[in-house]
C-alpha cells in the first residue's frame, strides 16, 4: 500500500490525481474527524504502508521521518513531490524500499521529473540489492567498490547464474580488494565481502495432519543449518498434492516467503529416492513425500529425509524434510523492439534489455537500442542472414547460465527469431517473451483503421516457403475476404510476387479497393499513402514496406483507410 500525505490545496489535487490513477494501490492520510496533524499522518502512514508519497517539502519530510527510521530493511520507500509538481524526489529507500522506481512512476503520472540520487542508478550499474535476490554482508562497501572501478572478485562456486551485466572491474576468478560471492552456503564474510543468495534450494516437506507450523519450520531451519546452507537461498517448498492446504506446510512457506509447489502422488511414487517408507505410501499413495517432492524438479539431494523433533511430551514426529540443490538456470528473453520509434519500445522490453548480460541480435537492431544497454553487456551482433546461428548462440549462452536477450524488430515472434530459438531451446532454461508492436499494427495506426475486421498477415518471401504454398494462402485470403497485410513484399531479387498476389486479390475485389503502403513505419524516414488495388505501383514497394489490402467493405474516408466492424455501414 502507498500512503499519500499532503498539506496544501495544490498537494491535495496532485494527491487525488495519483489516487485516481492507481485504484486500490494508495491510501490517503488526511486530518480525520479528530483533526489529525500532518505529523500524525506521516507517522501513521510510515507504520502502515510499504511506501509513502509526501506532497511536502523534503526538509519537512526529513524532520518528520527522522525519529521513525529503523533501518534499510524495515523502512518504507519515501518519495516527495514539491508544491509546483516539478519533481518527484526519491528520498528514502531508493533500492530496498522501491522509492527510485516509485519516483519514476509518480513522475509519469504527474508529468514531473524523477530525482534519484542513489549512486548505482546514477552510474547505471545495477545495485546489489536490485537483482531480486537476497544479499548479505558489506553491501554498501562492495557496491561502492563496484562503482568506483576497484577490482572486485566474483566468486560463484556453484556455476554461472543469470546475473545482470556487471562492469569490467568485477571479474570471475580474478583477485580483488572486495569480494562478491554467489552461493547458497553459509560463509564467513570478510569486512569487504558481500554474498548474493541465488534461488538454488528446494525443500521437500511432508507433514501429518495438524503438524504445527513451528515444528515444520523448526525442522527446515535445523536441516539447513546442519548442512551449512542459507535459508535465503530457498526457492520453494515442495510437497504432495494431498498436503497442498496443510496449515503447517502452508504456514512454513509463508514464513520463509517462498511459494509452495505440489506434485501428484503418482508422479512422486515414480521418483527414485534413498529413503522410501511405508507410512506415506499408506497415507497419501507415495513411498516418499519429502525426498521425492524435493527431487521432482531435478537436482542433487544435499540433505536426505529427516524427521522433526516433537515438543516434549507431544508424541510422534509430525514432519519430514529433505533438501535438494538445483543447478543454475539461464534465462532467455525474446524481446520485440517494435517498429523503430523509441516510444513504441515497451517499458518491459527496456527492462529485459537492461536485465541481460548477453545481447544477441542483428547489428542494425542492436544499433536501435545500444544506448539502453548497461555497461558490461556482452553484445553478440551479426549481419543479415545467419538467423539459425543467432538462435543457436542465444540458446547456448542461456544454457551456460547467462541472462540473454535475443532481439528482433516489431514482435520477435512474427516472421522472426522466436521460432528458431525456441525450436533449439530445452527445458533447462527459463524463457521470457516480450511482445512488440509488429509492422502490421504500426502501419495500420498510420493508415487509419484498416484492421477493423478479420485480417491476416502473409509473407511474400519464398526463401523459406515454396511459392505454391504462398499462392494457395493468398487465394484463400481473397476468397474469404480477409484484410491482408503483406510482409517482405518485394526485394530486388523478388519482384514478381507482389503483382501476382495483387492480381489474385483483384479476382475477388473491386479495382477501387483501398490499399495502404507504409514504408519505415515510425522511423525517421517514414512514408505512407493510401491508393487502390488498380492504382498501386509495385515499383514503389521495397523490403522496408508493408502493404495492407482492404476487404470488400473497406473504404477510403478523408484520406484514411477504414474497414467497418460489420459488413454493413450503420448510419
Ligand atoms: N518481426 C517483424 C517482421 C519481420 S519480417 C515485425 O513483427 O514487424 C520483415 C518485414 O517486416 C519487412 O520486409 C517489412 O515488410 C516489415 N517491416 C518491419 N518493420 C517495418 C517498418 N518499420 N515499417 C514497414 N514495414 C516493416
Amino acid at each position: 500500500m502507498i500512503g499519500l500525505i499532503s498539506a496544501t490545496a495544490a498537494g491535495a489535487a496532485a494527491r487525488d490525481r495519483l489516487a485516481a490513477a492507481w485504484p486500490g494501490r494508495t491510501r490517503v492520510y488526511e486530518g480525520g474527524p479528530a483533526g489529525e496533524s500532518v505529523r500524525e499522518s506521516v507517522e501513521r502512514a510510515f507504520a502502515e504502508c510499504e511506501q509513502l508519497v509526501c506532497f511536502l517539502a523534503t526538509g519537512a519530510v526529513v524532520r518528520l521521518i527522522a525519529p521513525l527510521l529503523a533501518g534499510k530493511a524495515a523502512d518504507p520507500g519515501v518519495v516527495c513531490v514539491d508544491e509546483g509538481q516539478r519533481y518527484a524526489v526519491s528520498l528514502l529507500g531508493g533500492h530496498g524500499g522501491g522509492a527510485n522506481e516509485l519516483a519514476a512512476e509518480v513522475a509519469d503520472v504527474l508529468g514531473c521529473a524523477p530525482v534519484v540520487t542513489t549512486a548505482t542508478d546514477a552510474a547505471d550499474v545495477p545495485g546489489l540489492d536490485t537483482l531480486g535476490w537476497p544479499v548479505e554482508g558489506a553491501v554498501a562497501a562492495v557496491t561502492r567498490a563496484v562503482l568506483d572501478g576497484e577490482r572486485v572478485a566474483l566468486r560463484s562456486p556453484g556455476g554461472v547464474w543469470p546475473l545482470p551485466p556487471l562492469p569490467v572491474n568485477v571479474s570471475e576468478g580474478g583477485d580483488g580488494d572486495s569480494v562478491l560471492r554467489v552461493t547458497d552456503r553459509i560463509v564467513e564474510l570478510g569486512a569487504r565481502e558481500a554474498v548474493l543468495r541465488p534461488p538454488s534450494l528446494v525443500v521437500g516437506v511432508g507433514a501429518s495432519k495438524g503438524a504445527p507450523v513451528d515444528e515444520v519450520l523448526g525442522l527446515i531451519e535445523e536441516a539447513l543449518r546442519g548442512a551449512g546452507l542459507s535459508a535465503l537461498s530457498v526457492a520453494e517448498l515442495a510437497t504432495v498434492d494431498a498436503k497442498a492446504a496443510e496449515p503447517g506446510i502452508v504456514g512454513a512457506a509463508e514464513r520463509l516467503g517462498v511459494p509452495l509447489v505440489t506434485y501428484g502422488a503418482q508422479r512422486l511414487a515414480g521418483i527414485a529416492v534413498p529413503n522410501p517408507s511405508g507410512a506415506p505410501l499408506a497415507a497419501v499413495g507415495t513411498p516418499s513425500v519429502a525426498e521425492a517432492a524435493a527431487l521432482a524438479g531435478g537436482g542433487e539431494l544435499l540433505v536426505p529425509k529427516r524427521k522433526s523433533t516433537p515438543e516434549a511430551g507431544a508424541g510422534a514426529a509430525m514432519a519430514t524434510c529433505a533438501i535438494v540443490r538445483r543447478p543454475p538456470r539461464g534465462r532467455l528473453a525474446v524481446v520485440g523492439l517494435g517498429p523503430g520509434a523509441r516510444d513504441l519500445l515497451t517499458p518491459r522490453a527496456t527492462a529485459e534489455l537492461r536485465r541481460a548480460s548477453v545481447l544477441v541480435g542483428l547489428d542494425q537492431y542492436v544499433d536501435q537500442i545500444r544506448d539502453l544497454l548497461r555497461p558490461g553487456t556482452r553484445v553478440l551482433e551479426s549481419g543479415l542472414g545467419a538467423e539459425e546461428e543467432r538462435a543457436r548462440t542465444a540458446v547456448a549462452e542461456a544454457r551456460a547460465g547467462h541472462a540473454v536477450a535475443l532481439i528482433g524488430s516489431g514482435d520477435a515472434g512474427v516472421y522472426a527469431m522466436a521460432s528458431p530459438a525456441l525450436a533449439e531451446a530445452s527445458d533447462d532454461i527459463d524463457v521470457v517473451g516480450v511482445a512488440g508492436v509488429t509492422a502490421a499494427l504500426a502501419a495500420a495506426a498510420i493508415l487509419g483503421a484498416p484492421l477493423g475486421h478479420d485480417h491476416v498477415s502473409v509473407s511474400l518471401s519464398d526463401l523459406h516457403t515454396p511459392w505454391e504454398v504462398i499462392e494457395r494462402r493468398v487465394r484463400a485470403v481473397a476468397e474469404a475476404d480477409f484484410v491482408v497485410t503483406f510482409y517482405n513484399p518485394r526485394s530486388r531479387g523478388r519482384d514478381w510476387q507482389l503483382p501476382k498476389a495483387l492480381s489474385i486479390l483483384a479476382e475477388h475485389r473491386e479495382p477501387g479497393t483501398p490499399v495502404g503502403v507504409v514504408r519505415n513505419a515510425s522511423r525517421a524516414d517514414e512514408s505512407s499513402r493510401v491508393t487502390t488495388l488498380a492504382g498501386l505501383d509495385p515499383a514503389t514497394v521495397d523490403m522496408m514496406t508493408v502493404v495492407t489490402v482492404g476487404n470488400t467493405a473497406t473504404r477510403e474516408i478523408a484520406g484514411r483507410m477504414v474497414t467497418p466492424r460489420g459488413y454493413r455501414w450503420q448510419s
